[in-house]
């Protein structure tokens, strides 16, 4: 017999729901923060998914989707196992802000890199705890898991939608061999993705995605460093769930679990949200901007396909008059994932979260000098 998956106090048991705790940092005031750790495994072998959220803490919507989606009906007809850590920085859930108040930076940009380590630099800060945290949970992560979701959410009123990471590769040695093997992987991650369901997005080319640390989000290390088939959520307003997308991403997911060989009933339907395939491939861009300070009006609403030209928005003065360049038009066919916050701009704020035609491959080396510091 094989040893049970054991993640922090909770240990797998056939047929249950097992909950504990994985001990993440001390606090200087003696307090210790935890992970909660829940593990539902069904009786049958099969696959381990990995399923976490609330690493950014005005996003609820990931936490409330798992809560609903571990069941014991779930349990029952499961081959295989679900890790689910709902709370990666519980600091930053308590105060609902993105950054825990301890580590004062994106926490989701914080997991491996993938290069080898180096002695500390003293004129560089150390590592948060949390950083140092999440360096440990990585190992648990990868030794055990086949699948991950993490969970998020993009902006108010945004649509559902999942984010596909580029996989890259090292190109600087042996790059047939890591090129063949990132395009498996992206295969794999390809077909998560249309099981899910929802619209998907591509992210920034390997360039942009490297500068925006997007390689240390969750999905990005465990896709780059685990090399496990992932991908990120994006489940629009966080502040308050909306329960249609989180019907539609708890069914997506099991929608996951079917492809996998983890459950055996009937695709379910993503019902009640915006499916949107403009039929290319998109990724995403912060596009238009507006050419001055002004107050702009949307004409566009989130889900909405739109073409070059199209007027997106009336800007006007304070006053409510058009100014000159009135209205604003997209540069871009594609489609509109959201709308920038309020209606108050300054000269190149962009008013919308677009999708905007992809050219550039989902399969990449790494930007030329990415392991240059390995060498030194
Ligand atoms: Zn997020």
């Amino acid at each position: 017999m094989t040893e049970p998956l054991v993640v922090g106090t909770a240990t797998a048991q056939p047929g249950t729901i097992q909950y504990g705790e994985w001990e993440a940092l001390s606090h200087p005031t003696g307090h210790t923060e935890f992970l909660p750790v829940i593990i539902a495994q069904g009786k049958g072998a099969g696959p381990c998914l990995w399923l976490t959220a609330g690493i950014h803490g005005p996003e609820h919507t990931g936490p409330t989707v798992l809560y609903k989606m571990i069941t014991q009906d779930l349990v029952d007809r499961l081959k295989g196992t679900v890790v689910v850590i709902p709370a990666l920085n519980p600091a930053g859930l308590r105060t609902m802000s993105r950054e825990p108040y301890h580590a004062q930076k994106d926490p989701n940009r914080m997991w491996p890199d993938g290069k080898r380590e180096k002695p500390p630099d003293p004129d560089k800060d150390a590592p948060s705890s949390l950083e140092l945290a999440y360096k440990r949970l990585f190992q648990e992560m990868i030794a055990s898991s086949d699948y991950l979701i993490d969970y998020h959410n993009a902006g108010t009123g945004s649509i559902s939608f999942s984010f596909r990471d580029r996989v890259m590769y090292r190109a600087d040695q042996d790059p047939e061999k890591n090129k063949a093997e990132a395009e498996a992987l992206a295969a794999k991650q390809d077909g998560m993705l249309r099981a899910y369901g929802h619209t998907i997005i591509n992210e920034f080319p390997a360039e942009k995605y490297i500068d925006d640390k997007l390689h240390r989000s969750t999905s990005g290390a465990a896709l780059l460093v685990g090399k496990i088939p992932s991908f990120t959520v994006e489940l629009s307003t966080g502040h308050m769930p909306d329960p249609a997308i989180v019907a539609a991403a708890a069914a997506g997911t099991r929608n996951v679990m079917r492809w996998a060989g983890m459950l055996e009933s009937e695709v379910e339907p993503i019902q009640k949200i915006k499916v949107v395939d403009p039929g290319f491939p998109v990724r995403r861009r912060d596009t238009p901007r507006v050419k001055q300070a002004c107050v702009a009006l949307h004409l566009v609403e989130p889900g909405d396909l739109i073409h070059v030209g199209d007027p997106v928005a009336e800007v006007c003065d304070i006053w409510g008059r058009p100014l000159d360049d009135s209205p604003l038009r997209s540069e871009h066919d594609g489609l509109v994932l959201g709308r920038s916050r309020g209606i108050y701009y300054y000269p190149g704020d962009a008013v919308l979260w677009m999708a905007i035609r992809d050219d550039a491959p989902v399969v990449a080396p790494y930007p030329e000098g990415y392991f240059k510091d390995e060498e030194e």
